[in-house]
């Protein structure tokens, strides 16, 4: 379709950045193409209208369509963010890096019981971010419904860690 080719020639693959093993998609450039921008959004809010009460986008480039996604339903966006940025009452979650640990946080009460959440990140590559948000989103007594991405890593299997969670996942792009 004519999205997915105007995407694949647009975002640029870095391979071995930011370290050796990682090919890095840099998605920049869609902020230069502003119809396409306006052509993506389009295409993840067809995906999610009339089945979410809220979206949740994911530090940092989460917030880059997932703002615009939520503006564009009409249903509140809720900032998940990394470790020490938010001030209190806050819920956390820890998760497993390859080497170490990371914890995400929310402001406490931003999400709400019993809401149907879509859950957004650019890029879904371990699946590890993703999940230890749809565990904080499950915490609050809310559901997630919905996962979307604009790309997917195909061979790093992360649609698998979200499987728990019966949602619907979508990625315009795979790779
Ligand atoms: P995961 O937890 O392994 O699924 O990693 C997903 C997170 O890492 C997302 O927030 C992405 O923005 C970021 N990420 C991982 N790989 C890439 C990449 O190749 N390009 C851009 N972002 C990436």
């Amino acid at each position: 379709q004519e999205l997915i080719k105007k995407l694949e020639e647009t975002i640029e693959n870095f391979p071995d950045f930011p370290i050796p093993g990682i090919q890095f998609k840099d998605i920049s450039p869609v902020f230069l193409d502003p119809k396409l921008y306006e052509d993506v959004i389009a295409d993840l809010v067809a995906f999610s209208k009339g089945k979410v009460d809220a979206v949740c986008g994911i530090e940092s480039r989460g917030y880059l369509f997932g703002i615009a996604i939520a503006v564009a339903l009409e249903v509140p966006f809720i900032l998940i963010r990394k470790k020490g940025k938010l001030p209190p009452p806050i819920v956390s979650e820890k998760y497993d890096l390859e080497y170490g640990s990371a914890e995400i946080e929310t402001r406490e009460g931003q999400i709400k019981k019993g809401q149907r959440i879509l859950i957004h990140d650019d890029l879904l590559a371990t699946g590890g971010t993703t999940e230890a948000v749809a565990r904080l989103v499950e915490k609050q007594g809310a559901t997630v419904s919905q996962f979307s991405f604009l790309i997917g890593l195909k061979d790093l299997n992360g649609e698998e860690k979200l499987k728990p969670f019966n949602a619907e996942v979508y990625h315009i792009l795979e790779y």
